[in-house]
């Protein structure tokens, strides 16, 4: 297994090719989610929920409240199945600064 992804599969590569246009936003691949209940938990910002699908395998599945999802990624290592990828969130114009980004107070310095 190769170690740059084994901890957050759905993260590779990080940060998403079009990160540096548009925060990415995770959604849930409905056809692959098995209803494991497992990712509503752990996200602290309310963005996942777990929905009633009648057609579906498993008669239900997660789904992303894009508007609460801050692409912190929590959710992606607890799927069993990868079935969270990243998109792009093409509403969101804000410029966002994450760790390790530089600024312009850093570039003063
Ligand atoms: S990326 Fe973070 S905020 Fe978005 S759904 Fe996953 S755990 Fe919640
Ligand atoms: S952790 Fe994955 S399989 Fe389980 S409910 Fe969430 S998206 Fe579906």
């Amino acid at each position: 297994m190769a170690a740059h992804n084994s901890k957050y599969p759905g993260l590779d590569p990080i940060p998403p090719p079009f990160g540096k246009e548009f925060p990415p936003v995770a959604l849930i691949v409905e056809e692959k989610c098995i209803a494991c209940d497992r990712c509503p938990p752990v996200c602290f910002f309310d963005a996942l929920v777990m929905e009633d699908r009648p057609d579906h395998k498993y008669h239900r599945t997660a789904v992303v409240i894009r508007e609460n999802c801050t692409g912190c990624g929590l959710c992606f290592e607890a799927c069993p199945v990868e079935a969270i990828i990243w998109v792009p969130d093409t509403e969101d114009t804000k410029p966002k600064t994450r760790p390790g980004d530089s600024t312009v107070k850093d570039a003063d310095v």
